[in-house]
């Protein structure tokens, strides 16, 4: 029996007809047996902005907005040729979102379970046009598997935190042995769709944004695949942010710990949640470009052979830095747990922290501020600070936190840059600092050169 692969397209890899004939053949080349695939580019964004019109403009407003998704969608249709019988599904799609954005019109009401539903119909149409593409060039190839679309709900079972829903792992697999059970045998290749999934009660519910990398991580952890192949733009995971730096370079090896710290602390290739299902089930990732499937991308595994003392780094903008004191804190047991436990209620996530006797300061996404009762909650008890327009930088590599002379090093080569926050000591693999959002990329290019670009042999 062959490798199970299980491959995902990203939206520009959907971007037109041709984007979609060439990921097909990529898929064809690699032996994909599941390709879960995005929304065509820009489509996600076009519904949402559909619901929020319908919802509180004229009608005629959102008919715009409706006619320009079809419009796309048939213009990629014809391009393709697709078939009558999926012509025929992907009119269905189309009647759905109208009655669906009319239904919101009608309400005035777009919540975020009808903003699921409505945002789901871009991977249910991108979906359809994909098995098309996939068909073909498996025709082209003569080959014998035939391409079957599949709605992914039917196995990719969430909870209902509609927005941003969690998939539930031992469900998903019974699931996916259920109804996907023969995907070994090799004869079929699989479209489906990423991003949406479904409630035990039958409400279609979405991953959260740029959700669809971690969607083919949960399907491949349901299907206990070999490989989970993640096709983007770009080749691979870089040493940073190429438009940052053009100095930066691909990755060819990265152990999970790393690509995990990278992709939480700010490098935008992968989705954070991707990789703890195929760290879960040792699934071994590959990254690459659906547009130069001959560059060598990168690997994301349990075990690499080079461990580089710093292997990328990453910049993570518009950051907040709230500092909480009280002297209540002097020797007093549990209020850490007090505060993290309003965090947890507001549902914020914290990034980075330090704490001295009588003060804690944690590092946020400024997104958290939007939401004034955090921070009238947090006043309750304790002293709030709030410093806005900072930039989180990490340096991410291998036994960061016992090895003489890297702060150091780290510090000299931005001697003149104002660090706000440190934070080392927590994780052999990540290093990261405050400085301010304008200094940021300054920043970025000074350590990359030092420790990428000069390499940091004789230092590890
Ligand atoms: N289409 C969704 C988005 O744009 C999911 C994804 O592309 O990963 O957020
Ligand atoms: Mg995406």
């Amino acid at each position: 029996m062959g490798k199970l692969i299980v491959s995902k397209f990203g939206g520009t890899s959907m971007g037109d007809a041709a984007c979609m004939l060439r990921s097909a053949e990529v898929s064809f080349r690699q032996g994909s047996s599941l390709i879960a695939v995005s929304a065509t580019s820009g489509t996600t964004n076009d519904l949402i902005v559909l619901g929020k019109t319908a919802e509180t403009k004229p009608w005629p407003e959102a008919e715009v907005i409706l006619a320009k998704i079809e419009q796309k969608h048939v213009k990629i249709s014809d391009d393709l040729k697709i078939s009558a019988h999926a012509m025929e599904r992907l009119k269905v799609l189309f009647e759905e979102m109208n009655s669906l954005a009319k239904g919101i019109h009608l309400l005035r009401d777009c919540s975020v379970k009808a903003m699921d539903t409505l945002m789901s119909l871009g991977e249910r149409m991108s979906s359809v046009l994909f098995a098309e593409a996939m068909a073909q060039v498996l025709a082209k190839h003569n080959s014998k598997k035939v391409a079957e679309l599949f709605d992914v709900r039917t196995v990719l079972r969430t909870d209902d935190s509609f927005g941003r829903a969690k998939p539930l792992t031992s469900e998903v697999a019974s699931l996916c042995s259920q109804y996907l059970g023969s995907l070994r045998d090799g004869k079929t290749v699989v479209v489906t769709q990423g991003y949406i999934g479904m409630t035990d009660e039958g409400m279609t519910t979405t991953l959260g944004r740029g959700g669809s990398d971690y969607s083919a991580a949960v399907l491949a952890e349901g299907l206990s695949a070999d490989v989970l192949e993640i096709w983007t733009d770009v080749a691979g995971i870089a040493t940073t942010d190429p438009r940052l730096c053009p100095k930066a370079k691909p990755i060819k090896e990265i152990s999970f710990k790393e690509a995990s710290e990278l992709a939480t602390f700010g490098a935008k290739v992968l989705h954070p949640a991707t990789l703890l299902p195929a760290v879960r089930k040792n699934i071994p990732v590959f990254v690459g470009s659906s547009f130069d499937a001959e560059a060598r991308g990168t690997w994301v595994r349990k075990d690499v052979e080079d461990h580089p003392l710093i292997r990328a780094m990453a910049l993570r903008k518009k950051q907040v830095l709230v500092t909480l004191s009280t002297p209540e804190m002097l020797y007093a047991h549990g209020f850490l747990f007090q505060l993290f436990k309003i965090f947890n209620d507001h549902k914020v996530s914290i990034d980075a922290i330090t704490t001295s006797e009588i003060s804690v300061s944690v590092t946020l996404d400024d997104s958290a501020l939007l939401n004034k009762k955090l921070i009238a909650d947090l006043s309750q008890f304790a002293d709030v600070q709030v410093e806005e327009n900072l930039a989180l930088i990490s340096l991410i590599g291998n036994n960061i936190n016992h090895t003489a002379g890297l702060a150091k090093h780290i510090f000299e080569a931005i001697s003149d840059i104002n660090v706000r926050m440190i934070c080392l000591g927590a994780s052999k693999h990540n290093f990261c600092f405050l400085v301010s959002d304008e200094q940021g990329p300054e920043a970025i290019r000074r350590l990359h050169e030092c420790f990428i670009e000069a390499g940091t042999e004789e230092m590890a």
